[in-house]
């Protein structure tokens, strides 16, 4: 049912889209569809040295990777057009003038210098450093004078005396004294304003009724919350979503994992399994289900439910998620979307690869059980399409084949037998259980045959069964490899 819940995200084109904003993203937008409401996108790009048209692109980009669609935005305009800050500054100006002539900011002059001795004087004697109101007790006609005089000077926010309460239902009810708070800058004094101003003009301008928003913003609300007072206008519902935690108990940074949303979806993460993650960033479905889909999401998402302890971004959890994904996956789906994957390391063309679809469906599926990203798959699977003379075994494969004395031995004993089985157009996968007995009539367990004809063939410890790789191999190589196995092993 539509309603008049207006939700916004409210990204800075100062970086790669963060794990961390995509999910307040997410959980915006999860609100706005499932309550009827309407979500916004706001470019904030106001800090013009550090914004870039780039990272604007680049984060439109990641939320239409993701499935986020937006109702209204700079792209496709609406109703409270534009939504760039930046294309807003007439009107942020305009809203300032108007604070100032009610009498809710006031001029300030002072200088870098004093403020700088102030702040020395306040870590002295061990007070709070802030601003101590020295200009808010100017005459009007004083401030006449310095303007007039040419004297520099920024806006400064008049904070009532009182207490102000708002309610974030992450929260609950939040209350603070307005004098923990400083009479901060709204206008800088090349005229430029500051971000706890623009975000409030621009939020009431356009009917934001819920801010949902990371916790690091939390030490800005109140300040926020004043000036809608000071506007008189309603103030919004928040939640402060949780920070997320590195495995070190810190904020996450690129110490303990990568940080951009794109560095996901580079490795090959499911889409699906990074928006599950990051919603279990602080939410969860219910008590039990950790693995769940979007439409899931978007029937039971409520702030109220998002908790307010620092969630772990715990990558271990995060592979695990993306594998049970994968798992989930049609072959033929899991294919296609490894394929980018398979191209980028070099391992063949696209086309290459769709001429011979049917091959490569096997080889890809081959590895579905075990990879937990789609950028797992290549490296595991380069034996099958590199050449014969530059192949590489690693070092657990050597030594699981090196275990077993007579292992050279047993590999030509192995091809001569293949040899002409093959040559009787016997195919690998029929010959399993023959295999078998001839291990067993050489008087040998398993792996005695098995590890070094796995490393002969793939140089890897571990893969698809080898009858399978044996197929997909082909004869040829097949034959290839063993001699070369057994030289090598025999040197
Ligand atoms: N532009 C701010 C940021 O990227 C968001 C501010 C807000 O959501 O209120 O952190």
């Amino acid at each position: 049912m539509p309603s008049n819940i207006r939700v916004r995200f409210a990204p800075s084109p100062t970086g790669k889209l963060h794990v961390g904003g995509a999910r307040t993203a997410l959980f915006n937008w999860a609100y706005a569809r499932r309550n009827g409401g309407t979500f916004l996108l706001r470019i904030e790009d106001t800090d013009e040295g550090r914004s870039t048209p780039e990272y604007e692109r680049a984060i439109l980009e990641g939320l239409h990777w993701l499935g986020i669609q937006w109702d209204e935005g700079p792209d496709i305009g609406g109703p409270c057009a534009p939504y760039r800050q930046t294309e807003r500054a007439a009107r942020h100006k305009e809203l300032a003038q108007e604070l100032f002539g009610r009498g809710f900011a006031y001029r300030c002059f002072c200088t870098a210098d004093r403020l700088e001795k102030l702040r020395e004087e306040q870590s002295k004697n061990h007070l709070k450093p802030e601003y101590d109101g020295l200009c808010r007790k100017l005459s009007k006609e004083e401030v006449e004078r310095r303007v007039q005089a040419g004297e520099k000077c920024v806006l400064r926010f008049a904070v009532p005396v009182g207490e102000t309460r708002f309610l974030d239902h992450v929260r609950g009810e939040v209350v603070f004294q307005n004098k923990e708070v400083d009479d901060w800058i709204m206008v800088r004094s090349d005229g430029t304003p500051t971000y706890n101003f623009v975000v409030v003009c621009d939020d009431i301008d356009m009917g934001i009724t819920h801010v949902f928003r990371g916790e690091e913003h939390l030490v800005n609300t109140p300040k926020q919350v004043l000036l809608y007072q000071a506007f008189g206008k309603p103030i919004p519902e928040f939640g402060h979503l949780p920070l997320m935690l590195g495995t070190d108990g810190k904020k996450l940074s690129k110490r303990t994992g990568d940080t951009a949303l794109q560095d996901y979806r580079e490795k090959g993460y499911p889409k699906d399994a990074i928006i599950n993650f990051l919603c279990l960033q602080g939410w969860a479905l219910n008590g039990t289900t950790e693995v769940f889909s979007v439409d899931q999401l978007v029937s039971h998402f409520d702030v109220k439910d998002v908790s307010k302890a620092g969630a772990i971004f715990d990558i271990d959890k995060f592979q695990w998620l993306a594998g049970e994904y994968i798992r989930k996956e049609a072959h033929t789906e899991f294919a296609e979307h490894c394929l980018p994957f398979v191209v980028a390391a070099g391992l063949a063309t696209e086309a290459e690869l769709r001429a011979r679809w049917e091959w490569y469906l096997k080889v890809a599926t081959g590895e579905q059980e075990r990879v937990r990203t789609y950028g797992e798959l290549p490296p595991r699977i380069a034996y099958l399409f590199g050449a014969d003379a530059d192949f590489k075994w690693d070092d657990e494969a050597t030594k699981n084949a090196k275990k077993h004395a007579a292992g050279a031995e047993t590999l030509r004993a192995y091809d001569a037998w293949l040899d002409e089985r093959l040559a009787a157009g016997k195919k690998p996968t029929e010959l399993r259980d023959e295999t078998k007995a001839w291990i067993a009539a050489r008087g040998l367990k398993i792996p005695a045959l098995f590890q070094p004809l796995r490393c002969a063939l793939t140089g890897q410890a571990g893969g698809p069964d080898l009858f399978d790789i044996m197929e997909l191999l082909g004869v040829e190589k097949v034959r290839a490899r063993i001699r070369r196995g057994a030289e090598r092993l025999a040197s």
